[in-house]
C-alpha cells in the first residue's frame, strides 16, 4: 500500500516530508536553499545508516540521496530502503556528481525514481521533486479509488446475496402450496385421467425447477463473491456411498443402471475438502449423467486416491455432447442447443461444479462422443 503525507499550501502546492542525505554539509545547505521556495518539511542526515533509521521513523515521502558517502553509500541505502516493506514506497531521487550513464542506470535499477547530476539547476531540481510528488499523489488517489470501488462491489454483492436469499425465502411458501395441492389432486382426483396426470407431473417438474434455479443463482453469486471453501477431513468411502444411495431410486425410475467403484478406497481413508460443496459437485455430475442418458443406459462413478490427489470419474452411456460444445458447457447458463424440451435445467450446474473444483485447487475435464456417452474427470489435491 502506497502512503503519502498529503498537505497543501495556500497555492495548493504539495507539502511533503523530504529527507536530504549528503555527507557534505554544504551540499545539504544547497538542497535546503533549492527547496526553500516550497513549503516542505525538511529533514537531514550526513550518513547512510542514520538516514535508514530516520526513513523508518519519520517515513519521508521523498529522499534526495547522495551516492558517494563514507560507510554506507547511496546505492546501498537505496537497496536497503527498497528491500524493507516499511520504506519501499519512499520516492528516492539520487543527487550525485557521478554522471556516467552506468551510474544512472544502476541507481534507477535499484528502484530510484530519478537521478539528478551535480551541479544541478535549482529550478530543475525543484521541478523534478514536484513532478515526482504529483505522480505519487495521483498513484495514491488511484489506490484510494480502487479501494472504494472494491468496497462498493463488495456491498453490491452482499445485496445480491441478500436479495436472492429473500426471493428464495418468499418463494418457498407459495411453491410448497403448489406442490402440496398438486399432490392432493394427483392422489384424489386424477386417477385414470392420463392427460391430467401428465399436466400435474409437468407442474411438479416445473415447480422444482424454479426452486433449483433460485438455489443455483444463489450458489453462483456466493462463488463469484469469493466465498471461501471450508476444508475438513472427510471419509471418502462413506461420503460417496451416501450420495450414490440417494440417486439409486432416480436412476431405477429411468431404467438406468448406476454403478459405483470404490474398490481402491478403504473405509477409513479421508481427504480434506469442503463436504457441502463437493457433495454439490458429485450430485451435479451424477444428476446430469442420469438426466442426459437413454433408457437402459448406465452411469459409472469411479473414485480412487493417488499419493497426491483424489480422482473422481463420472461416465455415462447417454446422448453425449457435440465436440463444438465441449469447451462451452462449463460457461454460465450454457446449454447445448435444441434441448429445451429434452431435459430441464438452468445451464448453471457445470459452471458451479468447475468453480468449486477450482476453489479446491483441482481440475475438471470432459471427453464425450455424441450418442455414445460422456466422461467427466476431476482431480482434487489431497494434501
Ligand atoms: P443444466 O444441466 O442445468 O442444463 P449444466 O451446466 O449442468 O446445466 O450442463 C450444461 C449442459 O451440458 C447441459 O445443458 C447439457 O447440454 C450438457 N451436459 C452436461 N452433462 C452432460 C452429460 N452427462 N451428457 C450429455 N450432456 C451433458
Amino acid at each position: 500500500m502506497i502512503s503519502f503525507s498529503r498537505f497543501y499550501d495556500m497555492d495548493h502546492k504539495i507539502m511533503a516530508k523530504i529527507l536530504l542525505v549528503d555527507d557534505n554539509p554544504t551540499n545539504i545547505q544547497v538542497l535546503q536553499y533549492a527547496l526553500s521556495s516550497e513549503q516542505h518539511e525538511l529533514y537531514q542526515s550526513k550518513n547512510g545508516i542514520i538516514a535508514l533509521e530516520m526513513a523508518k521513523q519519520i517515513h519521508p515521502d521523498l529522499i534526495l540521496l547522495d551516492v558517494i558517502m563514507p560507510g554506507l553509500d547511496g546505492f546501498e541505502v537505496c537497496r536497503k530502503l527498497k528491500m524493507d516493506i516499511t520504506t519501499a514506497d519512499i520516492i528516492v531521487i539520487f543527487v550525485s556528481s557521478r554522471h556516467e550513464e552506468i551510474d544512472k542506470l544502476n541507481g534507477l535499477e535499484l528502484g530510484a525514481a530519478d537521478y539528478i547530476t551535480k551541479p544541478f539547476s535549482i529550478d530543475e531540481l525543484v521541478a523534478r521533486v514536484r513532478v515526482h510528488l504529483q505522480l505519487r499523489e495521483k498513484q495514491v488517489l488511484l489506490q484510494e479509488h480502487r479501494l472504494q470501488d472494491q468496497e462498493y462491489f463488495r456491498r453490491i454483492n452482499d445485496i445480491k446475496v441478500d436479495v436472492i436469499n429473500q426471493i428464495k425465502h418468499d418463494l418457498k411458501q407459495p411453491i410448497t402450496s403448489i406442490l402440496t395441492n398438486t399432490y392432493v389432486i394427483q392422489k384424489h382426483f386424477s386417477s385414470g385421467n392420463t392427460a391430467l396426470e401428465l399436466c400435474l407431473h409437468r407442474i411438479e417438474l416445473a415447480t422444482n425447477e424454479i426452486l433449483q434455479m433460485v438455489d443455483n443463482l444463489l450458489e453462483v453469486v456466493k462463488l463469484e463473491t469469493g466465498r471461501a471453501i471450508t476444508k475438513q477431513p472427510v471419509q471418502v468411502w462413506q461420503f460417496i456411498t451416501d450420495i450414490v444411495a440417494l440417486f439409486e431410486p432416480v436412476a431405477a425410475a429411468k431404467s438406468i443402471a448406476l454403478h459405483c467403484d470404490l474398490s481402491a478406497i478403504s473405509a477409513n481413508e479421508s481427504v480434506e475438502f469442503d463436504r457441502i460443496q463437493m457433495r454439490r459437485v458429485i450430485e451435479n455430475l451424477i444428476g446430469n449423467a442420469i438426466k442426459f442418458n437413454v433408457a437402459n443406459g448406465s452411469v459409472n462413478l469411479h473414485v480412487w486416491l493417488t499419493e497426491v490427489n483424489m480422482m473422481i470419474e463420472v461416465s455415462d452411456t447417454g446422448r453425449g455432447i457435440p465436440s463444438a460444445d465441449l469447451d462451452k458447457i462449463f460457461q454460465r447458463f450454457y446449454r447445448v442447443s435444441d434441448e429445451s424440451d429434452y431435459a430441464e435445467g438452468t445451464g448453471l450446474g457445470l459452471y458451479i461444479v468447475k468453480s468449486i473444483v477450482e476453489q479446491h485447487g483441482g481440475t475438471i475435464s470432459v471427453e464425450s462422443k455424441p450418442r455414445e456417452g460422456s466422461r467427466f474427470s476431476i482431480t482434487i489435491p489431497n494434501m
